[in-house]
């Protein structure tokens, strides 16, 4: 029992003890009074006035008792008042020491209160640094900022996302990636005078006064840009690059309220756009609500038929010739209209739903391709495969089985990597496929990670490399570079080479110097549906050859 409630308890003890005499003097008193006051009177009939004197006297000192009882009850009210306000304060969290007063067993009452209220604030104390605080770099964590953010108007919340986290880890290690971490936050502290917090895995954050969007960018940017100096751990260099994302730190009424939750999807919004920085666009986030919804119409929606596939073409320039085409996955919503692909792809693929939708693919395209064939069009068409699929034997069975015994010829657009999430399974099924006589090819190349470890593994007939560096192939002297290195290296590994996203003359004809095979792009020609395809095609079928210009005049 603690001490402090063994003297309370003994306190209680006393106090009953003490009442219970002063009952039991009472009751005795009383009685001895009904049965001796009639003779006690009458033998006390002559000493009358000694006897008034004494009753005088009697009733003076019993006022003085009743005076001193009261003044002593007052004060021990007031001291056991002060002690149950201080039990109440404590409730609401408030913790007071409670008025120790005299050295008597209710101010020894009060000492050993106030010595567990010690320990109480003490273990509170340590319970609130563990909750605002990162157990792995002691750093104050995600919740420390959401207070300090709301603390104050006017302030910006930055959050510095480390760029390939885990790749990063994978080759230090967790405890040196704890001390990396440190450091960052050491470096920007430095920087911008803020306490640095760590709000995920991979993910520092501050908060700063700035005067507007533009103004907080600027600070992010200064501070990414502190970041290109190494870093070092354990006597090592460690090399990293931060994205930053930002947001107002409170936005009445914004579609999420957590402003570091505005600000992680500001990371991923300003990776997409490779940018160092970028503000929370909630154009760019959507609507995460009716999104729930759309997941659980999409496979109604592949029943109802809802979904169509657009064909984009891919110009060979070797062979002057559209040799094949990419499938891409329509859904015209009923209500909604056009659901953009990147949306409800991710969400299949989130929500376990890409089988079934990458199967309908499969045999719809395979349908079209025989309608292809039949109107005399041999092209080999081009089927997006998620990663999580690679993984996936029963999609491996169910895409042989429907191209057996048919005059399909597939391509499968694969990235890179969902084949480094789980290298032994994913080599196994590519292979099962490749062996099939589906060709198999390396889709985005050199969006995300790359390893020339694995692409010389994977049993691929083609790489594309992807539209961002070929979107600004004019004007950029460094993605030209690239291109021309990726084609090289393709070409080295016996691959063929397709560069996605060619809007312009200009970057069809610098890849046709580079030695790139095949271009795809809005220049070439947009999605379409098989039946416009076809048309085209027709078009196009009077044996000379598709020269660009004949193509682009198409
Ligand atoms: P992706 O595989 O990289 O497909 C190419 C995307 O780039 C298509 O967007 C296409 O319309 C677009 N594109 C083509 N040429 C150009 C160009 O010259 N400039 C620009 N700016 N863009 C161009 P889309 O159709 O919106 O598809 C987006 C992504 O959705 C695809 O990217 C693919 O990853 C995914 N996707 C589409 N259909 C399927 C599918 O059936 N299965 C799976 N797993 N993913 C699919
Ligand atoms: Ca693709
Ligand atoms: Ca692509």
């Amino acid at each position: 029992m603690p001490p402090v409630l063994f003297r309370f308890r003994r306190l209680q003890t006393r106090l009953a003890a003490l009442y219970g005499t002063l009952l039991l003097s009472a009751v005795a008193l009383s009685m001895v009074l009904t049965f001796l006051w009639r003779p006690l009177l009458h033998a006390l009939r002559p000493h009358e006035a000694a006897l008034a004197g004494g009753l005088a006297f009697a009733a003076v000192a019993l006022l003085i008792v009743a005076i001193g009882t009261l003044l002593l009850a007052r004060n021990l009210t007031r001291r056991v008042t002060a002690l149950h306000e201080a039990v109440q304060r404590i409730k609401q969290g408030d913790f007071v020491e409670a008025p120790v007063g005299a050295d008597d067993e209710l101010g020894r009452l009060s000492v050993s209160f106030n010595r567990m209220i010690g320990d109480l604030r003490d273990r509170e104390d340590r319970l609130t640094h563990v909750a605002l605080h990162d157990p792995e770099t002691g750093l104050p964590n995600r919740l420390a900022l959401e207070r300090l953010s709301a603390s104050q108007d006017g302030l910006w919340v930055i959050l510095l996302g480390i760029d390939r986290f885990e790749v990063v880890r994978g080759a230090i290690g967790y405890d040196a990636m704890a001390r990396l971490l440190t450091a960052i936050a050491r470096r920007m502290s430095q920087l911008s005078g803020a306490s640095i917090s760590r709000v995920s895995a991979a993910g520092l954050g501050l908060a700063v006064v700035a005067a507007d969007e533009d103004a907080a960018l600027r600070i992010a940017t200064a501070l990414c840009e502190a970041a290109h100096e190494p870093f070092t751990v354990s006597g090592a260099p460690v090399d990293v690059t931060l994205t930053a994302g930002v947001a107002r730190g409170s936005a009445p009424g914004a579609a999420l309220s957590s402003p570091i939750d505005r600000a992680a999807i500001a990371i991923a919004q300003a990776r997409n756009q490779r940018r160092t920085a970028a503000g929370f666009d909630p154009a760019a986030y959507g609507d995460p609500q009716g999104n729930l919804s759309l997941i659980s119409e999409l496979m109604a929606a592949l029943d109802n038929g809802e979904f169509s596939l657009a064909y984009q073409p891919k110009y060979d320039f070797r062979a002057e010739r559209i040799t094949g085409v990419e499938a891409l996955a329509r859904w015209t919503h009923p209500r909604r209209g056009e659901v953009a692909p990147d949306l409800f792809v991710g969400m299949a693929e989130e929500t376990g739903h890409i089988r079934p939708l990458t199967e309908w693919v499969v045999r719809q395209a395979i349908l079209d391709q025989q309608t292809l064939i039949a109107a005399g069009h041999e092209v080999i068409v081009s089927i997006n495969v998620s990663g999580r699929l690679l993984s996936d034997d029963a999609f491996a069975d169910f895409a042989l089985e429907q191209i057996a015994g048919t005059e399909a010829r597939l391509c499968f657009e694969i990235t890179e990597t969902a084949v480094m999430h789980d290298p032994e399974r994913a080599l196994a099924v590519i292979g099962r496929l490749s062996a099939a006589g589906i060709r198999i090819s390396l889709d985005d190349y050199g969006s995300g990670l790359s390893s020339l470890s694995y692409l010389k593994r994977i049993p691929a007939d083609e790489l594309k490399i992807d539209k961002s560096f070929i979107l600004g192939l004019g004007q950029s002297g460094r993605d030209a570079l690239l291109v021309k290195s990726t084609i090289d290296l393709a070409h080295g590994l016996g691959l063929r080479i397709t560069a996605e996203g060619v809007e312009s003359p200009t970057a069809l004809a610098l890849l046709r110097g580079m030695g790139c095979d095949m271009a795809q792009g809005f220049l070439i020609g947009r999605p379409k549906p098989l039946a416009k395809l076809l048309v085209r095609l027709e078009g196009l079928a009077d044996g000379q050859p598709d020269t660009v210009a004949r193509i682009i005049a198409a």
